[in-house]
């Protein structure tokens, strides 16, 4: 179906960047449009800094009533359901990311679903989901396409024992240890948030600190605390490989971490995180290599092969695609 419309701006991808650009340039009074393949929100409110907040929320009370001793306050009783915990944090993404669709109603953003691609720069098509077959024509598109975990090589995410950020963040069953490889702000964000409730955990990384990107006051005072509630915290280990036995979860023996955690979780090795150990194409794009020609025609490409940097006039890159390779 071709929409007749003709648009200023084309935003894919209706995360942080997508939206926010979406309904900015909405305010303006330009006529946009947002694809999404998923829902309105991208990984921010989705399956990251939104729900990830809300089990910390979870995670933090249950502690300090723990404590609550140390303040003269006696609690019995204490107890928690972890699916409850979960289905929390859902309902606040569910819920941050309804106010989005209302922002793009509010502001004149035309929300198509489905995967979009760009055909030739100003034409782009939504290739599934329920607008499937739409084709935009726009004056200038907005690539915000985002982040995708990254796995280790030759290592399937089943999501029971081996998930990334995404999958820990619907568990259904609190895991007895788990070992998360990437100390960085998401992997110690987990480790908190499990250890907080008795999981066993066993933070891995690579760099000489937890939270490799902070300062290094910082990470020690981090370190010093996980350490004192009982992570296991592992700095300068690389975990090169992870076997799957059948009732076991392997972790590399050269790495000298726990060789039967419940799950291991690659939690820390989402695209955008610099300590990633091996990069991987982020999620589907957009079939960027259609937009070669605009680029080759686009004197500002200082790097073509990281396409954040990428402004053809046209086309813009808002993408974490490559931040860390
Ligand atoms: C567990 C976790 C916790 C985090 N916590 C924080 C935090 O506390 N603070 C913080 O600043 N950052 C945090 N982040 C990082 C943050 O989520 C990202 O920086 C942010 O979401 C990037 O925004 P974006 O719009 O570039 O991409 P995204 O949010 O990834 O959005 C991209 C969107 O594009 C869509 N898309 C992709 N390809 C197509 C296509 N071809 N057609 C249509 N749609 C497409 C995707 O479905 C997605 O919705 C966290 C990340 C994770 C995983």
């Amino acid at each position: 179906m071709v929409n007749t419309s003709k648009y200023d701006l084309v935003v894919i991808g209706g995360g942080p960047a997508g939206y926010a650009a979406a309904i900015r340039a909405g305010q303006l009074g330009k006529k946009v449009a947002c694809v999404e393949m998923e829902r309105p929100g991208g990984t921010c409110l989705n399956w990251g800094c939104i729900p990830s907040k809300a089990l910390l929320k979870s995670a933090e009370l249950y502690s300090k009533i723990s404590h609550s001793e140390e303040f003269g306050i006696s609690v019995s009783g204490l107890d928690y359901d972890f699916s409850k915990i979960i289905a929390r944090s859902r309902s606040v993404a569910d819920n941050m990311a309804k106010g989005i669709g209302f922002l793009f109603k509010k502001n004149k953003v035309d929300h198509f679903v489905g995967t979009a691609q760009v055909m030739v720069p100003g034409m782009v098509e939504v290739k599934d989901g329920s607008d499937k077959g739409t084709i935009l024509s726009t004056e200038k598109t907005l690539i915000a396409t985002g982040c995708k975990a990254r796995t280790l090589p030759d290592l399937e995410v089943d999501g029971t024992r081996i998930m990334t950020s995404r999958e820990a963040l619907v568990m259904k069953k609190q895991p007895k240890s788990i070992v998360v490889v990437g100390a960085g702000a998401i992997g110690a964000e987990f480790a908190y948030f499990l250890n907080a409730f008795g999981t066993k955990v066993t933070l891995v990384e690579m760099m000489d600190q937890i939270l490799p990107v902070e300062d290094s006051e910082v990470a020690k005072v981090v370190q010093r605390s996980f350490t004192q509630s009982g992570i296991d915290c592992r700095v300068s280990t690389k975990v090169e490989g992870i076997t799957l036995a059948s009732a076991s979860t392997l972790i590399d023996p050269n790495a000298e971490v726990p060789a039967t955690p419940d799950m291991v979780k690659l939690i820390g090795i989402d695209a955008g995180c610099p300590q990633g150990p091996s990069p991987q194409p982020a999620r589907p794009q957009p079939d960027i290599k259609r937009l070669s020609y605009s680029y080759d025609s686009c004197a500002c490409c200082c790097c073509r092969k990281n396409y954040s940097k990428v402004s053809c006039g046209r086309c813009f890159v808002s993408a974490e695609v490559n931040s860390c390779n």
